[in-house]
């Protein structure tokens, strides 16, 4: 907006928009002042009128310039409302799959600012986009390219106060724009732990988006899932109300337990703008095993036997394919084969203990007393060689990027049944595309295997794209008559929002319509993503 005749854009705004009502035949402008036109149909008007006018430069802007825009500016602060050109940093999903068109993105910096922005939204009837890090593998955090309604992206970045740390509690209270890896420091400063972890934290992820996306990542068969670390939420309700249920209680059973609807709900019911979570005591000792092993239906019972010896020291059981490994190695120079040997596949596990229990020679033993399938195994001498071990693991999902385009499914199904996953996928996938390439990996442990699909040769690649549809059903279908999820951590968003209407129940589907209906019967939130 900076530079331009504010009057010039709003004159030029106006006939644009009564051109491209007529051409469009759309109804007149809203009474609030507002628009109810696509925003695209606006732009493309736009672009039309303009070649009428030579003398007119070509606008920079794709979305007219309004009161709304204004009041905005003047709620917020002009530096925290960025329009036109420079939203494309929160339009643009990170992989680089989904790209929207926002009327503005906004910064608030507390609770009552994001409730104003809402009830703003509510009367001029502004669909709305919660953002945290925009780090989503699913389209869910990016405005739609193709809207009803415009659409306004509320970064909540700025919300980034750690309220209290109540060390004796256990819980630290959070506003929602916290990023996690700033969280995990502060516990540890407080000599506390905050178990999640994903890679996404060198991303930036923040609380807020890990809470709406129920967050997994690798410590979950320890410590369970982000819905399990939250204790109390503060929401700011679809129609501006702020819900204040940031109890820290252990116990409160009071009827229904509201923050599980916002949990997971990928920002289509509220804004989460503050949180209680939980923190645990801080491991002391911790090791590392490496172990190969001749199929996932050994990794499958060497995790069961490990959970009988070691109990729930177990942080993390993770699956490494031979195709994964050749992609790391190949990509990442400092990377190397972990045994002499090459393996088919290979768990990486951690123990860890609050006190300084000798865990060398506890997973030692364990591993050891496993009956048979084990082809060798290493256990880490320090921290250099652990941290290179997880580093294989980690550097999976970039090494695959620079490889080139992949199908990815994210996918779980009960822990023992995950052979008959990779078995009967792997099959299937073989016979319809020969010489389809299967880089299979990650929690095993929880039974969420990332299984991705692609052709090493580029023509074939993209042949196999376009029959992207084909591959996901022969995935999609496996898992469902295995009693799986086509979605285990990292959400619906748009990617997947048309799929699960196949696999959901339609009476779970219908309900999940009602609460979205009571909550926000309008559906300004988040449009087009889950539902
Ligand atoms: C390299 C990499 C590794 C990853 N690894 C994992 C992994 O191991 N496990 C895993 O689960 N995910 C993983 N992800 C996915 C992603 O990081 C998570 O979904 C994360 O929780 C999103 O956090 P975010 O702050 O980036 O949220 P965003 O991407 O900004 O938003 C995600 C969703 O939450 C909504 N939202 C965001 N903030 C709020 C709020 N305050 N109130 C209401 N709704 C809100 C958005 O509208 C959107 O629907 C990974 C991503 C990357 C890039």
């Amino acid at each position: 907006m900076s530079g331009s005749n504010p009057q010039l854009i709003t004159a030029r705004s106006d006939t644009t928009e009564k051109i491209s009502r007529q051409c469009l035949q759309l109804p007149p402008a809203c009474p609030a002042g507002g628009f109810y036109l696509p925003i695209q149909a606006l732009s493309r008007a736009a672009t039309g009128l303009l070649s009428l006018h030579p003398d007119i430069p070509a606008p920079t802007l794709t979305v007219p310039n309004t009161p709304f825009i204004e009041t905005l500016q003047s709620l917020l602060g002009p530096e925290f409302v960025k329009t036109g050109q420079t939203t494309s940093t929160w339009s643009n999903d990170q992989r680089g799959n989904y790209s929207g068109e926002a009327l503005a993105v906004v910064f608030p910096a507390d609770t009552n600012q994001v409730s104003a922005l809402v009830k703003l939204c509510r009367q001029h009837r502004i669909a709305i986009v919660p953002q945290g890090g925009n780090t989503s593998l699913c389209g869910a955090s990016v405005p739609l390219a193709e809207s009803e309604m415009p659409q306004l992206v509320i970064n909540l970045s700025r919300m980034n106060r750690i309220r209290e740390v109540d060390a004796v509690n256990y819980t630290m209270t959070v506003e929602a724009g916290c990023t996690l890896g700033n969280i995990r420091d502060i516990a540890l400063h407080h000599n506390r732990l905050f178990p999640l972890s994903l890679s996404a934290i060198d991303s930036r992820c923040e609380i807020g988006g890990n809470l709406s996306t129920n967050a997994g990542g690798a410590n979950v068969l320890r410590y369970g899932n982000t819905r399990e670390l939250v204790l109390g939420l503060e929401v700011v309700l679809p129609d501006g109300r702020i819900w204040n249920g940031l109890r820290s209680l252990r116990k409160d059973n009071t009827g229904y337990d509201m923050k599980h609807l916002f949990i997971g709900a990928e920002g289509t019911l509220g804004i989460i703008t503050a949180a209680v979570i939980k923190l645990y005591p801080l491991p002391l000792a911790r090791t590392t095993a490496i172990v190969a092993l001749n199929s996932p239906a050994t990794a499958v019972s060497l995790l069961s036997h490990l959970r009988a010896t070691c109990g729930d020291r177990i942080n993390a059981f993770e699956i490494v394919s031979r195709t994964c490994l050749d992609l790391v190695l190949k990509h990442y120079p400092d990377c190397f084969e972990p045994f002499n040997q090459k393996h088919q596949w290979l768990i990486i596990t951690e123990l860890g203990d609050i006190v300084d229990a000798p865990l060398n020679k506890i997973l030692n033993d364990a591993i050891l007393s496993f009956p048979e399938g084990v082809i060798e195994y290493q256990i880490s001498k320090n921290n250099l060689q652990a941290e290179h071990w997880w580093n294989l693991r980690k550097n999976i999902s970039d090494a695959q990027k620079l490889e080139g385009k992949s199908i990815k499914h994210d996918i779980a199904v009960p822990v023992s049944r995950v052979p008959q996953l990779i078995e009967q996928s792997d099959a299937a996938l073989q016979q319809a595309f020969p010489g389809i390439r299967i880089v299979a990996f990650g929690h095993i442990g929880d039974g969420n295997i990332h299984y991705n699909a692609s052709m090493p040769d580029a023509v074939a690649n993209a042949e196999l794209f376009a029959n992207s549809e084909s591959v996901n059903r022969i995935v999609y279908d496996i898992v469902h008559q295995l009693s799986g999820t086509i979605s285990a951590e990292h959400g619906l968003g748009q990617l997947k929002r048309d799929e699960i209407r196949r696999y959901k129940a339609p009476l779970e589907l219908a309900l999940m319509k009602q609460i979205k209906d009571t909550f926000d019967p309008l559906g300004l939130m988040n449009p087009g993503k889950v539902l």
